[in-house]
């Protein structure tokens, strides 16, 4: 048994029944490319005028011809010539045609290469891969990814999450803020700046009724973007990402330990450690090992770690209190013990070390550094999210215009779904 046009009906992924074909396909050459070229008409009488509503006095009124792009099985262009049956009314003088759902009206790309474009989009292809793949234009591309983001509601300013985190990444040549939704771990929005000019006109888009109802906003402290929040989101209280808040004194106890190894010959054993096993000292205490000693390469016999440090503490007694300092730290953090945090701030003392400097700013936004420990919001997860985003603007490459480039990062994580009110915890 031969074919029938079922079988280009499936391949074709054509669903719809008033698609009729009209005549074998053709292999002819469109705009200077070979191409395989498929023949069909639409022809359904409508049941009524779509501008009057009357349905006794329509008439057919010729054909309009659509090229379509359709799904390709080589590397030639497809095309689907589709004859559509054309209408006037004898009441209005309407005149319109008959649609498929096929296609889109006004749009030369098939419902099933359209699928494919944005199924492509979402791996990250570059635009003009896609548009060679599919034998469109990038433009063309661009636009079926703007009109999904548009469908997602991306750009809404009637809502916001109870709980927002705010973060800053260098996509483009210069910072870039983002700030996302705490509980959903999903993207709110990204501007293509950080001045406080800029996030306090985009958030003033939202009214304050909304703005009122955000409860929390996680974010690091070294961004100015700090005192921005007390004014846009007057209820919300402020969290310091408790990432950031060891990041802080671990980078403090760093500096302090490079000062002490420069008081020391390079060729001791405390200067060996030091260098060599800096990670050691950011460890928590308690989990270093205190009883069996194993070989360490650096000062060349057996120790334990917690020997090893202590001997190079003995060399500064200023490098131990910013030691100790960072692990009170560290294990308020992990503990989420408030007290024990308040505690070490207010009875820290200045070393004229690197300390101080770290030390100061926590005790500056003590409230917000305590919230910390008191909700489990944090902006650790916008990270992953910046990291995609570079690698989309590594090899999405070509996004001169922001808006483009916005709308495919969210159609690369498609999540976002602002209607979602139902929290996690
Ligand atoms: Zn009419």
């Amino acid at each position: 048994m031969s074919l029938t046009s079922k079988s280009i009906r499936f391949a074709l992924e054509i669903t719809d029944p008033n698609v009729i074909f009209t005549k074998d396909a053709e292999i002819e050459p469109i705009q200077g490319v070979t191409s395989l070229v498929y023949y069909a008409k639409l022809s359904v009488l409508p049941e009524r005028c779509p501008q009057c509503g009357f349905s006794d006095r329509i008439v057919r009124y010729g054909f309009d011809q659509e090229r379509i792009i359709v799904p390709s099985f080589s590397y030639r262009p497809t095309y689907l010539k589709l004859s559509c049956q054309r209408f006037r009314c004898k009441h209005c003088t309407a005149i319109f045609q008959n649609r498929t759902d096929y296609v889109r009206p006004h749009c030369v790309v098939s419902e099933p290469v359209r699928q494919k474009v944005l199924f492509d989009a979402l791996s990250n292809r570059s635009l003009t891969d896609i548009s060679q793949r599919y034998h469109i234009s990038d433009k063309t591309v661009q636009r079926i990814i703007d009109e999904e983001a548009e469908l997602h509601n991306y750009h809404q300013t009637t809502w916001l999450p109870e709980h927002l985190a705010f973060d800053e990444f260098k996509a483009t040549n210069k910072m870039n803020f983002i700030w996302g939704d705490s509980d959903h771990h999903e993207i709110g929005s990204i501007l293509p700046s950080r001045t406080s000019y800029q996030i306090t006109k985009y958030f003033e888009r939202f009214s304050l009724q909304v703005r009122q109802q955000v409860k929390t906003v996680s974010l690091d402290l070294n961004a100015g973007y700090i005192n921005l929040v007390p004014r846009l989101f007057p209820n919300a209280k402020i969290v310091v990402d408790r990432f950031h808040i060891v990041q802080m004194v671990s980078t403090a106890l760093n500096m302090v330990r490079v000062q002490v190894m420069k008081t020391v010959p390079k060729s001791s054993k405390e200067y060996r450690f030091m260098k060599r096993e800096w990670k050691v000292f950011l460890k928590r205490f308690e989990e270093l090992d205190a009883v069996r000693p194993t070989y360490h390469s650096s000062v060349g016999y057996y120790d334990t770690a917690v020997n090893l440090i202590a001997m190079c503490l003995d060399l500064d007694s200023d490098f131990r209190t910013a030691y100790e300092t960072y692990q009170a730290i560290l294990s308020a953090v992990k503990e989420r013990d408030v007290t024990a945090l308040e505690r070490t701030l207010n009875n820290y003392y200045a070393l004229n070390n690197r300390m101080d400097q770290s030390i100061k700013s926590l005790k500056k936004y003590q409230e917000q550094v305590s919230n910390a420990l008191r909700y489990h919001y944090s902006n650790g997860f916008l990270e992953g999210i910046n990291s995609q985003i570079k690698k989309i603007k590594n090899t999405a490459y070509g996004y001169r215009n922001w808006a483009n480039f916005i709308n495919r990062i969210f159609l690369e994580r498609v999540w976002f779904r602002p209607l979602s009110k139902n929290t996690v915890n």
